[in-house]
């Protein structure tokens, strides 16, 4: 066994590291509490020129070709200094690769270079609907075959980046009367396709500067060419890209458990109560050893999913082992190091607050911690 990172490995992850707390960390409060979308679309600008959009994509399509362990490290990079900028750069990274995994080549040159270069600001995954979360196999926008192109009908909820989004993979049911999962197609949708609207933005606990919205599709015309895969194999084609978005989400809920405890860390060895640093009492250096150790756990298994990946390996259990345990550590890091800071740690004068409201959906997106457990146990009892 060797836990040494490449060179490369370490280069990437030591500018990601820089870039953050240069570029994102400064504005991340602003970005928050005014929800300026123009801060966001900087970062992500930035982001793209270093090529942190397509970090698992070929070069041949404007990627880095970097693959999934430096994926990993960069998310938890980014992670630490803003949330809503780093789950938009995660989750174009996905509509890059899986439009590199099952898109014909057409597809692959009208679509992904736009999302690696910057020129779409993100890229937008539309499964989820309000009768289909956990559950995306009960979804209902159809897709009906009409001449060269398909009329997709029907509603998406919190689906991310959709404002700003240059290209959006809808999935929609295509062949209503097959068995649950087995008639769902996976589409391309521009912004422009004449029938699609990007509805309300939601208001929520955290990740303020992305926005969370609904999808509406009412007659939406959608070329026959930009089915990405096969017909009919879609609901595979999201399972197969969502193991690796987990990736994305645990690699960036450990990196605001980090800032969160290294914050927490630095705070109690300068605050002084009873005559005394807090650091000095064994109740906070518990919390701080249980979180570093948690946290540290994560990492490897956020890694170990990532090599396995990087090996073309089976990694879906790895990776769903790994957001469960790293959303939930992050979360109680969190938790944790605002009750080291006390009463201040619930004020916007310090970043907790923030890191708190982040972290909470990490263990409710890209599936929640239930699902991960039962995708875990399927694969164990298999
Ligand atoms: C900020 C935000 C951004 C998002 N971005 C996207 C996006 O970009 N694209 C997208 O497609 N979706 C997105 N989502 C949707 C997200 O993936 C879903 O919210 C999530 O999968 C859970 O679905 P649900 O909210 O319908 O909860 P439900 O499925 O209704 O679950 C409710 C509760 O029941 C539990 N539960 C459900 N089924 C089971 C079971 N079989 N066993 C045990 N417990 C179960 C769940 O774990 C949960 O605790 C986003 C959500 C949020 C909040």
């Amino acid at each position: 066994m060797n836990f040494e990172l490449t060179e490369e490995q370490k280069i990437i992850q030591d500018m990601a590291a820089k870039f953050a707390k240069r570029e994102l960390e400064p504005v991340a409060a602003e970005l928050d509490q005014t929800k300026n979308r123009d801060i966001l679309k900087k970062n992500l600008k930035k982001l793209a020129e270093l090529g942190f959009m397509g970090l698992s994509v070929d070069p041949d399509y404007g990627g880095t070709g970097a693959g999934a362990v430096v994926f990993s490290l960069v998310m938890t990079e980014l992670g630490r200094a803003c949330a809503s900028t780093t789950v938009t750069t995660s989750v174009t990274n996905m509509v890059a690769e899986v439009i590199q995994a099952v898109g014909t080549e057409e597809l692959k040159q009208k679509y992904i270079p736009p999302l690696c270069s910057g020129e779409y600001a993100a890229g937008s995954f539309g499964l989820t609907e309000t009768c289909a979360g956990s559950d995306p196999a009960a979804m209902r926008t159809s897709a009906v075959a009409d001449g060269n192109d398909y009329l997709l009908n029907g509603h998406k909820i919190f689906i991310s980046s959709a404002e700003y989004a240059g290209v959006f993979v809808v999935w929609a049911v295509t062949d209503k009367d097959a068995a649950k999962g087995r008639g769902i197609s996976a589409f391309l949708v521009e912004p422009v396709f004449p029938g699609f609207k990007v509805g309300k933005d939601e208001k929520k606990l955290g990740q303020h500067g992305s926005c969370t919205n609904e999808l509406i599709f009412e007659d939406c015309r959608v070329p026959r060419e930009n089915i990405l895969g096969k017909l009919n194999d879609g609901f595979r084609i999201a399972v197969a890209e969502l193991a690796g978005g987990r990736i994305g989400v645990g690699s960036m809920a450990l990196g605001i458990g980090l800032a969160a405890m290294d914050f927490a860390t630095n705070y109690a060895k300068e605050r002084i109560q009873f005559d005394a640093p807090i650091a000095r009492q064994q109740a906070i250096q518990w919390m701080l050893a249980d979180n570093y150790t948690r946290l540290e756990a994560a990492r490897l298994l956020l890694l170990r999913a990532a090599f396995k990946k990087d090996q073309q390996q089976p990694f879906s259990r790895e990776a769903s082992m790994a957001k469960l345990f790293a959303t939930e550590a992050a979360n109680k890091a969190c938790y944790d190091a605002m009750q080291i800071l006390g009463g201040y740690g619930y004020t916007q004068d310090f970043p907790i607050e923030r890191f708190y409201r982040d972290v909470r959906v990490t263990s409710i997106y890209e599936g929640t911690s239930e699902i991960q457990r039962l995708i875990i146990a399927r694969d164990l009892l298999k």
